[in-house]
């Protein structure tokens, strides 16, 4: 008899992207609980920082419902006047500074960046670009052209010339790095697979007035710490520099997909005309996605989510204590636990999965615990999570020794 099991179909027929999957077989998923094969786990990561809102919201599922019975796809993006697009956009930029007021929709995070790439392209005329050390912008050719680390990118080569790289927050080199030949400048405000890493206001000021010097686009990627994450809608608002495009992701689809570049009705005329249809995008903006999307922002703000996140940082920063854990970085609902040590960290990151609680490494920062749970994490469900982290940290360390 074949092996008619998910697991088996999964590994034989669904391309894998490394040996060790997680393979967890879930049946469903409701607030912050993913449940699979008769067990419990707490969603500690949002499925890499989406389910912002928690699992099956309810107001996110029924304005899919709604949505549902009015009509899918109709027509390639930029074509037909879709309601829930438009009631997206609208809300989306009456949350923005002015200058970000047109939505550029598309299917991803990737295409988002690509999106922000061929328009910083067409606005300036020119094709250098500069991103920083260790950023993550996403898998397509360009996206990865924008990333430092050759042991992900090597075998793709060759990519975009002309891409530059800076260090978060080391200023001294941006004079020389970003030039007035530098078509824009990609950072994300809080870096994401570096192992959630804030940026300082200097920082981000000093980027802010090179790229005015230069006529260099900023673009902030807030595809991780958007919708919520750190306790404001975007994480620039925190210091108040504003870029020239912002890229959308992730939590933004409330569950489904969705991209954005978003950017000022001047800037995004760019892509209108010689030639017309700059950016082409079939599904870009799908309905469903927008319609999830608006009931996530929607229920973000009634609410009061993003109120509640500088306290439950704080009991997190509490109760993540430990001589092992050497830091704690990060900001609101992006948190990092830094444990210095690879394999250790494996082996309290398996422990933990093992007793019930989704936790996961970085791409750059496989010492490092990441936490992004759903925005409704409540104050028991940090102690729970917290104290399995420990436990394990502590059950590690009896079987692998001591400090
Ligand atoms: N930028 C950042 C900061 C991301 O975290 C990601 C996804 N991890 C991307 C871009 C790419 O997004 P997607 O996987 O939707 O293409």
């Amino acid at each position: 008899m074949p092996d008619r099991s998910l697991r088996n179909l999964f590994l034989h027929h669904v391309a894998q992207t490394s040996d060790s999957p997680l393979a967890l077989e879930i049946t469903h998923a409701e607030g912050m609980y993913l449940y699979a094969e008769g067990k419990q786990y707490i969603d500690c990561i949002s499925g890499i920082a989406v389910s912002n809102v928690g699992h099956a919201n309810p107001y996110v599922n029924q304005a899919v419902k709604q949505h549902v019975d009015k009509h899918l796809h109709l027509m390639v993006y930029g074509e037909i006047i879709q309601s829930s697009q438009v009631m997206l956009a609208e809300k989306l930029t009456s949350l923005l500074p002015p200058s970000l007021h047109s939505v550029y929709f598309v299917n991803s995070g990737s295409e988002a960046v690509e999106g922000a790439m061929k328009l910083a392209k067409r606005v300036t005329g020119r094709h250098r670009f500069v991103a920083q050390e260790q950023a993550y912008h996403g898998s397509t050719h360009g996206a990865l052209s924008l990333m430092s680390e050759a042991y992900f990118s090597q075998r793709y080569v060759p990519l975009l010339p002309g891409v530059s790289f800076i260090r978060q927050e080391d200023i001294t080199h941006i004079g020389s790095v970003i030039t007035d030949e530098t078509a824009a400048v990609f950072i994300e405000p809080l870096m994401g697979e570096k192992g959630y890493v804030n940026s300082s206001k200097e920082y981000l000021q000093a980027i802010r007035k090179r790229c005015d010097e230069t006529g260099a686009l900023l673009v902030f990627d807030e595809i991780q710490s958007g919708y919520g994450r750190t306790g404001k809608l975007f994480a620039f608002e925190h210091d108040g520099i504003i870029p020239d495009i912002l890229v959308l992701a992730k939590g933004f689809g409330g569950g489904l997909p969705l991209g954005a570049f978003v950017a000022s009705n001047d800037v995004l005329k760019s892509l209108t005309h010689d030639p017309v249809l700059g950016h082409i995008t079939t599904f870009g903006g799908h309905p469903l996605s927008c319609a999830a999307s608006l009931a996530a922002l929607e229920f973000i703000l009634d609410k009061g989510l993003m109120e509640s996140i500088p306290e439950k940082e704080a009991l997190f920063r509490k109760l993540l204590v430990h001589p092992r854990i050497k830091n704690v970085s990060g900001k609101g609902l992006l948190l990092a636990v830094d444990l210095e040590d690879t394999d250790f960290c494996r082996k309290v990151i398996d422990g933990c999965v093992k007793d019930g609680l989704l936790i996961d490494w970085f791409l750059y920062a496989e010492h490092k615990i990441r936490l992004a749970p759903p925005l409704i994490v409540e104050n028991d469900h940090i102690k729970t999570i917290c104290g399995t982290i420990v436990e394990n940290i502590i059950k590690c360390e009896a079987t692998t020794g001591t400090l």
